[in-house]
């Protein structure tokens, strides 16, 4: 069975979903096919009445939405409202701004006039993880929705409620059938539409393991893909910064969502005036957390999103000890049921440790100390993942040219606030292409189609 809807905080089988057969999922991509056709031919008000009534449901049910998730993938139930709003957000985002985006653009040619316009490609296929339920599904359904096209995905094995709610949003905010369809299917399946000749471009967002199997099998298909992957972001912390607002953010970057954000901050690169009374306080303020039941609001640590999260974690950081890290606090599950993760700082992750290039979804903080600016640019780009990254300083100047220097699709200079839909977001290098949100996330899937006029007699 693919989809288990599992809590993670008790270990609880809530439900199971079997996977769509082939003729289902031929029967759901029969029905979107159809309705692109008449989609296509909406206008943006049209599509904006539909997205921004997806948005107001999305307000009005917040609880619901979020307990949901809660339940199903263990994020702490604040977070988890939060989440439901910015989806709710984004969809608003697009169905504002879309027109505008996509309005025919001119150009000034030295002979005639000429024009692109953006139109709709088609059916787009969306594969997406479990650690933002909604916001990922928004990031996509937002711009390629109003955009024209159509939608399909594929969600993680382990929140099919959430994928199912998400669905089912789209039905209640009157959409026609075959706009945002659910698909509970396999790997296989999977690659068996992404092949399909319908279906025109292919989003996704996960593993690098997953992003180089999706973006092959699109590759072969010639068809456009994005693809937002892993990171392991660095958290760089210069001489002049004040420390106790780093640290505040250290660990906000570290712990939210339990760490388990593509984006998070994973290693933190401390110039060395500073590194003893960072990891002081960097370990002290990680050690007031408390492993709690999600759903109250008063907890400040939540579970993992699955118990093979967890051992795969667990089994991450022996490996890291075992080529010769130093554990400075945690490293065990925490003595409860569920799949509790105690917060983890790692030191002394030397580049033969295969710490040193691993990205750690979770809890687990890796310190380096260096002795200035460049050698923590140099650090900072010793990845093979480009994402994101942050910089703390006193002096904004220097920041923005540390920022500059360092090799990553975004940085944060003394904040690590990640996301908003009119910012585009996405990396480079195993991190991946692409980007989702702003008006770049709009662009991604649509026909830039050249219009030339000219007065022309065809040459001799
Ligand atoms: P994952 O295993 O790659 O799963 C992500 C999605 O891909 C799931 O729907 C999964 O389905 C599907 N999938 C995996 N392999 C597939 C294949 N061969 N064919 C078809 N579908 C496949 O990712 P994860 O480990 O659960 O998620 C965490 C990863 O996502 C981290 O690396 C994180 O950094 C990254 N992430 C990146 C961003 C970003 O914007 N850059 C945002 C969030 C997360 P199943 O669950 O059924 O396997």
């Amino acid at each position: 069975m693919t989809y288990q809807s599992i809590n993670p905080a008790n270990g609880t089988l809530m439900q199971s979903f079997a996977e769509i057969s082939d003729a289902e999922l031929e029967a759901k991509l029969a029905l979107a096919a159809s309705c692109f056709e008449s989609w296509k031919k909406t206008s943006y008000a049209e599509r904006a009445t539909i997205v921004t009534k997806a948005a107001a449901l999305l307000h009005e049910r917040v609880d619901a939405f979020a307990r949901t998730m809660t339940l199903e993938m263990g994020k702490r139930i604040d977070e988890a409202r939060g989440e439901v709003e910015f989806s709710s957000n984004i969809l608003t985002y697009y169905a504002e701004n879309a027109e505008r985006f996509l309005a025919p653009v001119k150009l000034d040619p030295i002979i005639g006039a000429a024009h692109m316009e953006s139109s709709p490609i088609g059916m787009i296929f969306g594969v997406e993880p479990w650690n933002f339920p909604y916001y990922q599904l928004a990031r996509v359904a937002g711009p390629h929705l109003m955009a024209g096209n159509v939608l399909l995905v594929k969600h993680a094995g382990c929140v099919p409620q959430c994928a199912i709610a998400f669905e089912q949003l789209w039905i209640d905010a009157g959409a026609p059938v075959g706009l945002y369809t659910n698909l509970l299917i396999s790997h296989a399946q999977s690659n068996a539409v992404v092949d399909d000749p319908r279906i025109k471009g292919v989003a996704l967002t996960g593993s690098v393991a997953a992003g180089r199997s999706i973006a092959a099998r699109a590759g072969q298909n010639l068809k456009p893909s994005s693809m937002e992957l892993g990171g392991s972001d660095a958290f760089i912390v210069l001489e002049d910064a004040d420390l106790d607002f780093a640290v505040k953010w250290a660990v906000w970057g570290r712990m939210y969502n339990t760490g388990q954000t593509c984006c998070a901050a994973k290693r933190f690169i401390i110039v060395e005036p500073l590194a003893a009374a960072f990891q002081a306080k960097f370990q002290a303020a990680l050690g007031t957390l408390v492993a709690g039941d999600p759903m109250d609001v008063a907890t400040t640590l939540g579970p993992l999103s699955t118990e093979s999260a967890l051992t795969d974690l667990l089994a991450q950081v022996d490996t890291a000890i075992a080529h010769g890290a130093k554990l400075v606090m945690g490293g065990k599950r925490v003595d409860r049921p569920g799949a509790y993760m105690q917060p983890t700082i790692l030191t002394d992750v030397e580049p033969d440790n295969p710490a040193f290039r691993d990205e750690f979804f979770g809890p687990v903080a890796m310190l380096f100390t260096v002795k200035d600016e460049d050698a923590a640019i140099a650090l900072a780009n010793d990845s093979d993942f480009g994402l994101g990254g942050s910089v703390f300083t006193a002096d904004v100047q220097r920041g923005q040219r540390v920022a500059s220097r360092v090799d990553t699709g975004m940085m944060f200079i003394n904040n690590i606030s990640w996301s908003d839909a009119e910012l585009p977001f996405g990396g480079i290098k195993n991190s991946g292409y692409g980007r989702e949100l702003g008006d770049m996330g709009i662009q991604a899937f649509v026909n830039k189609k050249l219009v030339r006029t000219a007065d022309l007699q065809a040459p001799a």
